[in-house]
């Protein structure tokens, strides 16, 4: 048989109308507002705290990631069909793609294989509209920001100490740096400015948290968007933007409702990235799911030291939710990457290199049952060319650890192939977890960034750039050293150097710069080169993707 794409496969897939996966979850058909006949909002009327605690809670992350590809959407959808397909009342909730992967180097973000949510192409591109109306929210806040300089400046906000930018959701350098407001003096107050990606955005962020629309509105109000010539910081309150911003979010804040190629339900809601954000679904889609099933099955982005551990010291911290376990995806080709082997050369068996990659999914796995104690299982995500003893080396090596490691075969089956996966999990969510954080809540800025640096990259030290001391000494004297930290730092390495592969031990993080953001509540650390506007590839996936004349999408990747 020919080798499907994945939006081949997706083409194909038997969709059921969503009223009916509504039904089959028990939602009143009067909470759910379809946008066509495969997508639907939720209410929020939906959710049931009470059902809640109850219900078992997985998170699926995974080893550093390589330009080879991990599989973690991928095993979390089909983790999640096989859940099913053992007769678990179970959904998924993810994170919304972003256009600028999707036309850039990675792709989509729905799964692959047999084990993708559709329908892929509306959830790639556009879907509901909740990331225009993000980027319309925060563009709105800006322009009220710049107008009220332009009209008089009361607030006396000094222009060279804006801190909120622009945003719009695609890989576009060019918008990196910009000069805006010039012309004469009717055209605005000219600065130095500069756009980031919608998915870095505090907006972002803030609707990912927030818990309700009055906690979205406290949220938003607390957003810090500039100081004053005297450093006293300026808010969206201040400013008086946030009925606005609200009124621009209050359909995007209920999550949206699709399904697997199984049929399993998907909650697919908000989408910070986990390099330069927060990193996962929003907490409404996360609390949806649990409201309505036994098992919800979520996903946090790129490898463990970043998605995890924000999901656990950011969102977890934040809203009280706890997870039962985790699953850790590694792949031999991604073992063979970080062992030292040549993209191009992945397809050649190759054990030395699996064993000499090693250390970096042990660490991560090391650090999710030590650090955060939680119950672990590796699922090994594989591959065609994967072979026998490659594969029988990862097991053993896990074995020797006291970790599980589980073939799974999501992509090439769908839920049939992680069947074994979903029987570990299971029994790992039957042993209560008591989670911990990798730092507390009283340690300082630098004490934190240390805990982090040292506890979970496997570094020694930190250096911090004069211009983030002085941040960090502002955070301290307006009291909001408590909050956690988001650490923008790239998603190859342990380290701040994408070079780094494995296990680097021994190494020095570099703190550029500090950002307070005190609407979602944390501190963004920026890292080595970390941009929070990332740009196109020489090739971008843009290049390949087109529509017949019957309107259908090809070359999506
Ligand atoms: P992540 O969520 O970790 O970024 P995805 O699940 O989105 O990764 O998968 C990235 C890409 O790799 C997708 O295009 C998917 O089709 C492909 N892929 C994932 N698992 C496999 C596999 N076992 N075999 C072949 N391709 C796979
Ligand atoms: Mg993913």
């Amino acid at each position: 048989m020919a080798h499907l794409s994945d939006i081949e496969i997706a083409q194909q897939a038997e969709l059921a109308p969503v009223t009916q996966i509504a039904e089959d979850l028990g939602i009143d058909s009067t909470l759910v507002d379809s946008y066509g006949r495969y997508k639907a909002k939720i209410d929020l009327a939906a959710i049931d705290e009470t059902k809640i605690e109850s219900n078992k809670l997985v998170l699926v992350t995974a080893m550093s990631p390589t330009p080879a590809g991990e599989g973690k959407t991928t095993t979390t959808v089909g983790l999640a069909d096989a859940l099913r397909q053992l007769g678990k009342n179970v959904s998924m909730a993810l994170r919304e793609p972003s256009l600028g992967p999707v036309f850039g180097l990675k792709g989509g973000a729905c799964g692959g294989g047999y084990a993708q949510v559709v329908p892929m192409e509306d959830i790639n591109l556009h879907f509901t509209g909740d990331f225009h109306a993000i980027s319309a929210a925060n563009n709105l806040l800006a322009a009220m920001l710049d107008n009220h300089i332009y009209q008089g400046n009361e607030l006396g906000i000094n222009p060279k100490r804006v801190v909120i930018k622009r945003c719009v959701d695609m890989n576009d350098r060019q918008l990196r740096h910009v000069v805006d407001g010039l012309g004469s003096p009717v055209d605005g107050v000219s600065r130095e400015d500069g756009f980031e990606i919608t998915v870095a955005s505090e907006v972002m962020a803030i609707f990912c948290l927030a818990t309700s629309i009055p906690d979205l509105k406290e949220k938003l109000g607390n957003m810090i968007v500039a100081y004053t010539y005297d450093q006293q910081p300026v808010t969206a309150r201040d400013l008086g933007a946030v009925g606005a911003m609200t009124a621009l979010l209050k359909e995007a804040i209920k999550p949206n409702l699709v399904q697997s190629l199984e049929h399993t339900p998907a909650i697919v809601h908000g989408g910070p990235f986990a390099n330069i954000a927060h990193g996962c679904n929003s907490i409404l889609a996360t609390k949806l799911s649990r409201s309505l099933s036994e098992y919800t099955v979520t996903e946090a982005g790129f490898g463990a030291d970043l998605g995890a551990e924000k999901f656990l010291d950011i969102m977890c911290r934040i809203t009280g939710t706890r997870p039962n376990c985790s699953v850790v995806v590694g792949t031999v080709r991604a073992l063979k990457m970080h062992g030292g082997v040549a993209k191009t050369d992945l397809d050649q068996e190759n054990v030395d290199a699996v064993k000499a990659g090693l250390p970096n999914l042990l660490k991560h796995v090391e650090n999710m049952v030590e650090v955060y104690q939680l119950p672990t299982v590796v699922a090994l995500n594989l591959f065609p060319t994967d072979t026998e003893a490659e594969i029988a080396l990862v097991i053993e090596e896990c074995a020797r650890r006291g970790v599980q490691c589980v073939r799974s075969e999501v992509w090439a089956r769908g839920g049939a192939g992680g069947v074994d996966l979903a029987r570990e999990v299971i029994r790992l969510c039957e042993s209560p977890a008591e989670v911990s954080f990798a730092y507390q809540d009283d340690d300082s800025v630098e004490e934190k960034i240390n805990q982090l640096v040292q506890r979970v990259y496997g570094g020694s030290a930190v250096e911090i750039a004069p211009k983030a001391q002085r941040v960090i000494a502002m955070i301290e004297k307006m009291g909001l050293s408590h909050l956690p930290i988001c650490m923008a730092k790239t998603q190859y390495s342990f380290s701040d150097d994408p070079r780094l592969l494995g296990s680097p031990r021994d190494f020095t993080l570099h703190v550029k710069n500090v950002k307070v953001n005190a609407g979602a509540g944390f501190i963004v650390v920026y890292t080595g080169d970390i941009l929070t506007m990332p740009g196109l590839p020489r090739v971008p996936a843009a290049a390949r993707i087109d529509v017949d004349e019957r309107g259908t999408i090809s070359g999506l990747f």
